[in-house]
């Protein structure tokens, strides 16, 4: 195993602990009765309409994260 191999596996964890804090970062997020991807109303006290809207905002997110490094 070189130096790449290693640093690659090391961004492989960081992804998936990313991708397992995501429902602790949804509750981070302030109930606003709107869906925070597609703003769609929702009734109930939830962040998003549905499991897609959550992970594409999560996705987004990493996106901008990436950008502004
Ligand atoms: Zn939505």
């Amino acid at each position: 195993m070189n130096e790449g191999d290693i640093a690659a596996k090391e961004a492989d964890a960081h992804l998936s602990a990313t991708i397992n804090n995501h429902r602790s970062t949804k509750y981070a997020l302030p109930v606003m009765g709107n869906c925070h991807n597609c703003y769609e109303p929702i009734a109930k006290p939830k962040l998003f309409c549905d499991d897609d809207c959550c992970i594409d905002f999560e996705k987004r997110k990493r996106m901008n994260i990436g950008k502004s490094l």
